[in-house]
């Protein structure tokens, strides 16, 4: 094993460790951040796990917070590291799960018996920080040798006990470029159904995890294999097999090309970028038409818009998160209209909010099917050219309201239209100032008598 990384989470950690040992308690890194650190990546954060009883652990520390006391979990922060916390869990045997997603309740044991209540044999590898020693009372080693996600003991009874562990089989095997073992695969493949079971905050967050790591197409395919992306995402499935006019996508079908695209990503990934480049596609499905002259998916840009907003409220992302997506999707398809839009058009598009999302999703797009790149060149050297010119994008309105009411005219929805025309003209540069305003807006006014 390499040497721990040198940063001050990894030092937080120890630290918390060498102080629950001076009491006389037992304590080891934990979890996650054992798989890997064995595996030469650094951890996302550090679990340390104790025979210490929570209310020792409490007294241990300056500042800590119960975050999950009756499940033994106390997060020990540091007064001057106060981004970083540890999450130190006392050693735990789970009882009976009698509603497939909490154990009815835990008593507090000993590692081996905390060893057997985790997921998988890769996630249940303990390790003394000071001697490098692993703990391993589930073969995890070796499953990390032949990088594999297996079940720790029976896997159908294991998944039985929490259904998201189905999920998190696919999500460990896509993250970590592993395999799944035979008899785990077949097991998630015969309780697929059954992760629906969950919560859509439980599922929402290994889907969240899954899709903006590396391997998210993996994840994708082993989800359609094994039925669960049927069970989550159905509208996602429906797209496997969808033919699309070879000439603009010689990639293949849609569900195709929407794994290609999510492979593109820069990583790491932003979550509403990878949420948009999945369902940027999934109104095609319902939309396809194969009676013309070509394959067409009329309307599928705004279809796409309305389903991938119930598809994230079902599954509970906030609100934010599904109106940016949504809007994503919805205006996917512009682009093929950026050359030929007016000035006035292409600037409104290009000030929308997060518009670098928007560009961002049509090169995966392109990237992902004929691989030109023309419109996207475009949009770009358009968006930088306006930058270089101060306010050419919200230009300040030589007139408002008040004006156009010292002109005489009556308040009314009249005063949006006069300003949105006004607002044109000086986006294409055909008005500059107050005298061309006013003489703009008095004809204008003037016309609708
Ligand atoms: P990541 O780096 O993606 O956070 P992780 O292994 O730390 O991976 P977490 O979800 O943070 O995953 O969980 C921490 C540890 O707690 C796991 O490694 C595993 O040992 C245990 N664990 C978490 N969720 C479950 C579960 N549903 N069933 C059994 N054990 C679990
Ligand atoms: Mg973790």
């Amino acid at each position: 094993m390499r040497p721990l990384p040198n940063i001050p989470a990894t030092a937080l950690a120890r630290r918390v460790i060498r102080r629950l040992r001076e009491l006389g308690h037992e304590a080891l890194l934990a979890g996650g951040c054992v798989r890997d650190l064995l595996l030469g990546r650094e951890p996302k954060d550090y679990d340390v796990a104790t025979s210490a009883l929570p209310d020792a652990v409490e007294a241990a520390f300056a500042r800590t917070v119960a975050v999950g006391k009756q499940f033994g979990v106390i997060r020990v922060l540091d007064e001057n590291l106060p981004e970083i916390a540890i999450e130190v869990a006392t050693f735990r045997h789970d009882g009976p799960y009698l509603d497939g997603r909490h154990p009815s309740s835990v008593a507090f044991t000993s590692a081996p018996e905390d060893a057997a209540r985790r997921d998988f044999t890769v996630n249940a590898l303990f390790l003394d920080p000071e001697t490098s020693e692993v703990h391993d009372y589930v073969g995890g080693l070796a499953d990390l040798k032949r990088r594999v996600i297996r079940a720790v003991g029976i896997p159908r009874a294991r998944f039985e006990e929490d259904k998201l562990r189905l999920l998190r089989a696919v999500r460990f095997a896509a993250g970590l470029g592993f395999d799944i073992a035979d008899e785990t695969l077949e097991a998630v493949t015969a309780m697929a159904p059954q992760v629906c079971q969950c919560s859509g905050e439980r599922i929402r967050d290994e889907l969240a995890r899954l899709l903006t790591a590396k391997g998210a197409s993996r994840g994708l395919r082993l989800m359609l294999q094994t039925g669960l992306l049927d069970a989550i995402l159905p509208e996602v499935a429906a797209m496997h097999g969808v033919r699309q006019p070879p000439e603009f996508h010689p990639e293949g079908d849609v569900l195709v090309h929407t794994m290609l695209a999510l492979d593109m990503m820069d990583q790491p990934a932003s979550l509403t970028l990878a949420l948009a480049v999945l369902l940027h596609d999934v109104g095609k499905p319902p939309t396809f038409d194969d009676s013309g002259d070509r394959i067409r998916f009329h309307g599928h840009d705004k279809l796409g818009a309305q389903m991938a907003g119930e598809i994230l409220l079902r599954l509970r992302f906030p609100g934010e998160v599904i109106a940016r997506v949504a809007s994503l999707v919805q205006d996917h398809l512009k682009f093929i209209n950026v050359p030929k839009m007016s000035t006035a058009t292409l600037k409104r598009f290009l000030r929308k909010e997060h518009f670098d999302e928007d560009l961002a999703l049509h090169r995966l797009d392109c990237q992902a099917s004929h691989g030109k790149l023309d419109t996207w060149c475009f949009a770009r050297d358009k968006l930088a050219e306006f930058a270089r010119q101060p306010q050419a994008l919200r230009p300040p309105l030589p007139l408002d309201g008040n004006d156009l009411k010292a002109l005489g005219l009556p308040p009314g929805p009249v005063y949006r239209e006069l300003l949105t025309a006004l607002e044109d003209e000086v986006l294409e540069g055909r008005v500059a100032n107050r005298e061309q305003a006013l003489a703009f807006v008095k004809g204008r006014a003037g016309l609708r008598g």
